[in-house]
């Protein structure tokens, strides 16, 4: 009955229409795009506050409305992928015909470029903490039954908590409950939990408080950031992970989605650095999940391992790496994406008789040390890029992960 006016900037201008039964309110967005899913629309409706953001590429498009009359506090979400329709169900709590939709709030119908949008929260409940090694655990949050959520696979969010009146953010990645979890798209619409793999630094700002949280605690929960597009991921060959420590979590989705849902993969490698064994994040299930699926492999080097450790020990380095970064054939379409601290990417160190193997491209690293005692340092993650280039990926088929 009433339409939205069309946003003039942007891509292709999204717009809305909504229109009524006896029982049912259905506002439908027009993205005009075709790679949109459940987890392009984000939806909070609180009181009769009623907000849905679109995330269209760079932007995302906000119908925001104070709705005219009450509804259920549940709703129901649904996309059209061919033609990037979005249906969102309300449910009236009178069965009375609507005149308007309602008034519009701030931003309604509006297009803006996403990095302007600033971050919206809805408080999440604490549903449960099990402990993964001795300093990382998994946590599962819920959302509110009135927000529906879900995280693109390589997006993070921010968690919000108030440590003595003061805010603290800090981004983390949501993961999927397990390696083994169904990955299969669309995703459920009703999912309502979302798992993160934390580790809880003693002497950390956030994560002792994070620690400190009781079942049925809520926590802040942004909605997703990132830039990785899954599009990436279709039609690949090889996929190569490199991860270091926490570094592992946007491996987790990435994992569970390839193998799952690009039938052309033929290889996927995961290169997992971590301190020692104990730090070995779902250990277990990677190797599980190497054994069941034979295009799946793991490998782990340790920074400080113990003497018992015959596996790859030291950081992250050319000899590791171009040993690790084998294409399957010459031409074959792949991606590499990498997770970890900066100075994993920094302070990437090879000894001498490693490095003999390897022709040191001259650009990216530093040579320290003399005779046997001689050490490539990969500088930085320009080193690192020009490094991988220098073993044959190009800029495309990199990924890597930052804030
Ligand atoms: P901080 O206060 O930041 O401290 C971290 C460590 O540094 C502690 O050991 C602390 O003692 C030490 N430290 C702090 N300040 C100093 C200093 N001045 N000098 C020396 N040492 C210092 N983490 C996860 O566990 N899981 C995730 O899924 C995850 N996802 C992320 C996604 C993104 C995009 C990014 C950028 C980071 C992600 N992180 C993740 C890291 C997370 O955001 C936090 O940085 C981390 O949890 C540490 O927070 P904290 O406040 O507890 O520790
Ligand atoms: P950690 O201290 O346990 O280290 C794990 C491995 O990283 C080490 O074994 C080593 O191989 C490498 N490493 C660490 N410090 C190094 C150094 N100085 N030089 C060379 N290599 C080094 O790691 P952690 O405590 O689990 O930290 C994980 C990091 O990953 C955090 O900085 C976190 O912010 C980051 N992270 C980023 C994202 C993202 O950007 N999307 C997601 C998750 C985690």
């Amino acid at each position: 009955q009433v339409a939205g006016t069309l946003a003039k900037e942007g891509p292709n201008s999204p717009s809305y229409d909504w229109f009524q039964t006896d029982f049912l309110v259905t506002i439908v967005i027009y993205t005009k795009q075709k790679e949109m899913g459940l987890d392009s629309v984000i939806v909070d409706h609180q009181d009769d506050s009623f907000r849905a953001e679109t995330l269209i590429k760079d932007y995302s498009y906000f119908i925001h409305i104070g709705l005219s009359h009450e509804v259920e506090e549940d709703f129901s979400v649904r996309v059209v992928e061919n033609v990037g329709k979005i249906e969102i169900v309300l449910k009236k709590k009178e069965n009375i015909s609507w005149k308007c939709l309602g008034h519009p709030l701030e931003k309604h119908n509006l297009l803006i470029l996403k990095k302007d949008t600033g971050l919206y929260y809805r408080k999440c409940q604490l549903v449960s903490k099990e402990d993964v090694t001795h300093d990382t655990k998994l946590f599962c949050l819920m959302l509110p039954p009135s927000t529906h959520l879900q995280v693109p696979v390589g997006h993070h969010v921010y968690l919000k908590v108030t440590i003595t009146g003061t805010e603290i953010v800090k981004p983390y990645t949501p993961v999927s409950y397990s390696l083994f979890s169904e990955f299969k798209e669309p995703d459920l619409p009703n999912n309502k939990y979302i798992y993160f793999l934390i580790k809880i630094y003693p002497a950390g700002l956030l994560t002792p408080e994070l620690d400190h949280l009781q079942i049925g605690d809520f926590v802040s929960v942004s909605g997703p950031e990132g830039n990785f597009k899954k599009s990436r991921l279709q039609e690949l060959e090889d996929l190569f992970l490199v991860a270091a420590g926490t570094g592992f979590t946007p491996m987790v989705k990435i994992l569970n989605y390839a193998l799952s849902n690009i039938p052309s993969l033929r290889k996927l490698k995961l290169m997992f650095f971590n301190k020692t064994e104990d730090d070995i994040i779902w250990r277990n299930q990677l190797e599980k999940l190497a054994f069941k699926d034979k295009r799946f492999d793991v490998e782990y080097v340790l920074s400080a391992p113990t003497s018992e450790w015959n596996g790859k020990q030291g950081h992250i380095s050319p000899a590791l790496l171009s040993g690790f970064l084998k294409r399957s054939f010459e031409k074959s379409r792949v991606l590499l994406c990498i997770c970890g601290p900066t100075p994993f990417i920094e302070q990437g160190i090879i000894v001498s008789n490693q490095f003999c193997h390897y022709k040191m491209p001259p650009l990216f690293a530093k040579v320290e040390g003399k005779g046997n005692g001689i050490k490539a340092v990969i500088v930085n993650m320009v080193d690192l890029q020009r490094l991988l280039h220098d073993l044959y990926f190009s800029k495309d088929e990199i990924h890597s992960f930052t804030a």
